[in-house]
């Protein structure tokens, strides 16, 4: 396992041992949101409160696999004190590096197409592209969370 590998499996099993912004939020005013993965199980419920176009809180409930846990403790902190419109940009990156082809990841199997560098922590979850039946684990935070905020324009 190179140094990146054992960086990354760091970061996720930091994220999955010591979730971040776990619990609930007041809702209203806070936006809650259920997502549901049925391949795996993984349940997540997102509070979300957004004020002048800028995330300022949000909270996490519910339960499932190590992928699932780590991601959306990951976006959690990813997302805090960002303005709506860098969330969804963060949120179209994540999504860009979990549907990448086999054929654009490199004789090492990383993925080439996407400067990582970009992502910060999350780019930990990069590796997960290559285990398909995880991917959705790893996307679901970010749905749930695309669907939020929708609602909190809506
Ligand atoms: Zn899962």
């Amino acid at each position: 396992m190179s140094n990146l590998d054992e960086l990354y499996r760091e970061i996720i099993l930091d994220h999955y041992r010591t979730p971040r912004n776990r619990g609930e939020l007041p809702s209203p005013p806070a936006v809650r949101v259920e997502g549901f993965n049925p391949l795996c199980g993984d349940e997540l419920v997102i509070y979300l409160n957004v004020d002048n176009g800028v995330v300022t809180d949000i909270k996490l409930t519910g339960h499932g696999c190590s992928i699932s846990q780590a991601s959306s403790s990951m976006m959690s902190v990813a997302v805090k004190n960002k303005s709506v419109e860098d969330v969804r940009a963060v949120i179209d990156r994540f999504k860009e590096m979990m549907t990448l082809k086999e054929r654009s990841l490199d004789e090492n199997g990383e993925p080439v197409s996407l400067d990582l560098r970009t992502l910060g922590e999350i780019a930990a979850l990069a590796g997960v592209v290559k285990f398909p039946v995880r991917i959705k684990c790893a996307t679901l935070a970010w749905n749930t969370l695309a669907q939020a905020l929708d609602e909190v324009s809506a």
